[in-house]
């Protein structure tokens, strides 16, 4: 029998859709993951304090978060299943979803919150200090005591790393841009801020031969791709802005994409191109990638599925 909704992803947007389609009697079956796209809960599984989730005075930390939205999914009837999905098959009804573990399910509606993986540098000493003032977002990370007034580097030159290094700004005492280019990606009027930024500094040229440090990150030995001289730059932190790569592999390019690669929605909607498929969250998102717009668009999943379902009579 197929099930009525399955929802593949465990983040923040996921539980969110979980919760709200367990209350209207969905009966929903979710994919936690295993380990493709990062560990089940998602990307704030490795963030620390998160202190700007509406509810939490004191913040609250991701694992807990997570613990807590998984709980509350399961109170209200969501099986869950810590499996990774392989592939999906759109273009018959019911869909099916097939697990890595090669067992096959039938949905008469999808919702995907795979979330997206930040990318990071391939370098042994990044292992190291990732976590210990190596992160790959400055809105999580960023205000922590560690690395206040103390002199902080961005690595990318798109958007992201400039609104990171504009975030930052905030607590370091100086923020270093470091970009491999002589050129930023960045779009114009974000380019602008950043050079107008009395505390930003943006190193040309270089790219990070190794991060060094004792327990926690102390510096960065920096290469200049023209000369190829080596210097230090000492910091305390070091986030990594060189973008982030949507977790779609499994649909096999059954859903339209958008150019920069995520899930195309219709405006205002969570619906994609094949009807009956939904996406929320950093699958979908490229532009807030915060666990609250996450859940936000979680929710609206569910309730686009659950009244998509009705319409139909349920399948
Ligand atoms: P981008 O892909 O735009 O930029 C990634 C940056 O990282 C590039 O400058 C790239 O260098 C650099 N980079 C990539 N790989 C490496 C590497 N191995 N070593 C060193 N540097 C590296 O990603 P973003 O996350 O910045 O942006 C993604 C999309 O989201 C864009 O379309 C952007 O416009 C959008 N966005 C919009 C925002 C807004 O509107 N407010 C905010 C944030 C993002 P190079 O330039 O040489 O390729």
């Amino acid at each position: 029998m197929s099930e009525r909704l399955i929802i593949i992803g465990s983040g923040p947007s996921g539980l969110t859709a979980a919760i709200y389609a367990a209350r209207a009697n969905l009966a929903p079956l979710l994919f936690e993951g295993f380990q493709a796209g990062g560990i089940p809960g998602g990307q704030l599984m490795i963030t620390t304090t998160i202190e700007n989730f509406p509810g939490f005075k004191d913040g609250v930390s991701g694992q807990e978060l997570m613990a807590g939205m998984r709980e509350q999914a399961l109170r209200f009837g969501t099986r869950m299943l810590m499996e990774d999905v392989e592939s999906v098959n759109l273009a018959a009804r019911p869909f099916t979803v097939t697990s890595t573990g090669g067992d096959t399910y039938e949905a008469c509606s999808l919702i995907i919150s795979t979330g997206a993986t930040a990318r990071r540098l391939p370098i042994e000493s990044e292992k190291k200090f990732f976590g210990r003032g190596i992160s790959a977002c400055a809105v999580c990370d960023g205000a922590l005591p560690v690395f206040r007034n103390k002199p902080i580097a961005v690595i990318g030159g798109g958007d992201t790393a400039v609104e990171e290094a504009l975030h930052l700004s905030k607590f370091g005492s100086k923020i270093h841009i470091i970009h491999r280019r002589d050129s930023l990606r960045a779009s114009t009027i974000m380019q602008q801020r950043a050079l107008a930024h009395q505390k930003i500094e943006i190193l040309w040229n270089k790219v990070v031969e190794e991060f060094v440090g004792d327990k926690l990150l102390g510096g960065i030995r920096l290469k200049d791709t023209r000369t190829g001289e080596t210097s230090l730059l000492e910091v305390a932190g070091a986030f990594e802005a060189i973008g982030h790569r949507p977790n779609t592999a499994f649909l096999g390019g059954q859903l339209r994409l958008t150019e920069a690669g995520y899930i195309f929605t219709h405006p205002g909607t969570t619906q994609t191109s094949v009807e009956g498929v939904f996406a929320a969250g950093d699958v979908q998102d490229f532009r807030y990638r915060q666990a609250i717009t996450a859940a936000g668009s979680g929710c609206m999943a569910a309730l686009d599925a659950q009244k998509w379902l009705t319409e139909r009579g349920f399948c």
